[in-house]
């Protein structure tokens, strides 16, 4: 006897398997403005479900939150105008982990060498924008991150910040060719001045997903 045409392939067993319960992992991305998708491409390769963030509602039940790179003080603007700050900071006061990539980092920062006000202040760090002048609007570069592994990683600089100071809480997991801290880590908030969402490379938002319940 042939077998019927429904058997289930092996691909399809699991499909047709008891609805297991959906333990993904559920990432939100903030999505006022700024390089929301290529974020949320990453989250979904490494198999959690992106969550795009516009309201405070929508932070209900993630397990973490990317703050994008854009323009920081158009997100700053947007940031209160939809009321998410204060939810933001009670997520992270519940440990859930943070990623901040260049204007997220911005956002991020505790204090700013041109004096703007903090709007998160969940690093105890000073932050310069726009740190590579107008030559190098944006550039690339290998960096050596031990933190996610020996391989470098491509970092992809656009009109970037770096950290001007550090605090003692404060890990840096990388440095630019001058020794500024490029990549930093203070309990489970992470914060690049580089994109990684804009190259394959996904060990850094591995590296959130894992800090997730730690
Ligand atoms: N220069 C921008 C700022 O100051 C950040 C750029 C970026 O996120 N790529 O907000």
């Amino acid at each position: 006897m042939t077998q019927p045409a429904t058997a289930p392939t092996p691909g399809r067993a699991s499909r047709e398997a008891p609805a297991a319960p959906d333990t993904r992992r559920r990432v939100g991305i903030l999505a006022l403005q700024g390089a929301v998708r290529e974020h949320a491409d990453a989250v979904r390769a490494l198999g959690a479900e992106p969550v795009l963030v516009r309201l405070p509602a929508d932070l209900e039940g993630l397990d973490a939150l990317i703050l994008p790179g854009g323009e920081s003080t158009t997100m700053r603007r947007l940031i209160d105008r939809y009321g998410l700050r204060e939810p933001i900071l009670a997520m992270a006061a519940g440990g859930r982990p943070m990623l901040g990539t260049c204007a997220g980092m911005i956002l991020m920062a505790r204090r700013a060498t041109d004096g703007e006000e903090p709007v998160l202040p969940l690093l105890d760090v000073t932050v310069q924008r726009n740190a590579y002048g107008r030559q190098l609007d944006s550039h690339e570069a290998d960096l050596r991150i031990p933190a996610i592994g020996e391989e470098p990683l491509r970092g992809v600089f656009i009109r970037a910040p770096v950290l001007a100071q550090t605090g003692p809480e404060v890990e840096v997991l990388a440095r630019d060719d001058e020794g500024r801290p490029i990549a930093v880590r203070q309990g489970r908030v992470l914060a690049t001045a580089f994109h990684p969402e804009l190259t394959d490379d996904r060990r850094l938002h591995r590296l959130l997903l894992e800090m997730i319940g730690t």
